[in-house]
């Protein structure tokens, strides 16, 4: 089957949003990749079909309940595995390029959207759910870092990207050695008193090869110690060495 992202969220109507245009959005109505929605609401308890509830041992806010969330979750099993299933979350590990390249080689994943102050513990150690942040700040609810997960993924899927040769050369690419991506320039030559780095325009290929990767190291051990030292232990060099 095709590449699936199932998503359970208390707003259905935020999906596919941005997804839904430019490359992501062609590939959806292509096929290439599917979405399905499971909208939190219709499994909530009572006459208001209410989903959350105040947290145990006192404090502000509301939390999900946990009979709620599964009996969603149930719900989007029923479609036949699709993936890990993974909650957007602050506490959860670094979402990184190796994870999205990883998910999209598989059959797709399931997202829980969060809300409030998040969901009861119990659902997520029921179900083995894993914890994926976009980063160390906190947002108002998991739409956006689900949105966010997928985009990163999707593009990834053979065929989304009009010229896959984008992908060979990106930040974080195993072409690009993982490192971020040297700067781009184009037309006019001359702009505002600046100028397009000489080699670029000098039609020798290795040499132009050459400065893109000099300026990938540069750059990298600049504003990502962090990566330039997970390459260069890769590579086997001492870190701080130029390259
Ligand atoms: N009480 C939680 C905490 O302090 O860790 C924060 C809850 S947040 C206000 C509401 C929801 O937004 C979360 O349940 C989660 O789904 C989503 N969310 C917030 N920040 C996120 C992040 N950095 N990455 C992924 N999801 C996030």
């Amino acid at each position: 089957g095709v590449w699936t992202a199932r998503i359970v969220t208390l707003f259905p109507e935020a999906f596919p949003g941005i997804l839904g245009l430019s490359l992501t959005g062609k590939a959806l109505a292509q096929g290439l990749w599917n979405l399905q929605t499971i909208p939190l609401r219709e499994f909530g308890v009572g006459k208001h079909r209410n989903v959350d509830d105040t947290p145990a041992g006192g404090g502000a806010g509301m939390v999900i309940r946990a009979d709620v969330m599964d009996a969603a979750l149930r719900d989007a099993k029923r479609g036949g595995p699709a993936g890990p299933v993974l909650y957007m979350s602050p506490r959860g590990r670094p979402l990184t390029q190796s994870r999205a390249r990883a998910l999209a080689e598989g059959p797709g994943v399931t997202l829980i959207c969060g809300r409030f102050e998040g969901v009861d513990q119990r659902v997520l150690d029921a179900h083995d759910v894993e914890e994926v942040s976009i980063g160390d700040y906190v947002l108002t609810g998991g739409e956006i870092a689900a949105q966010v997960l997928i985009d990163a993924t999707v593009r990834l899927i053979p065929r989304v990207l009009g010229n896959q040769d984008s992908l060979a050369e990106e930040s974080f690419s195993i072409g690009n050695r993982g490192l971020l991506e040297h700067p781009q320039y184009t037309k006019p030559a001359q702009w505002e008193g600046r100028e397009i780095p000489e080699v670029l325009l000098s039609g020798n290929h290795a040499a132009i090869a050459a400065w893109r990767e000099a300026e990938a190291e540069r750059l990298t051990k600049e504003r990502r110690p962090d990566l330039w030292r997970a390459w260069a232990d890769a590579a086997g060099k001492h870190p701080g060495q130029a390259s």
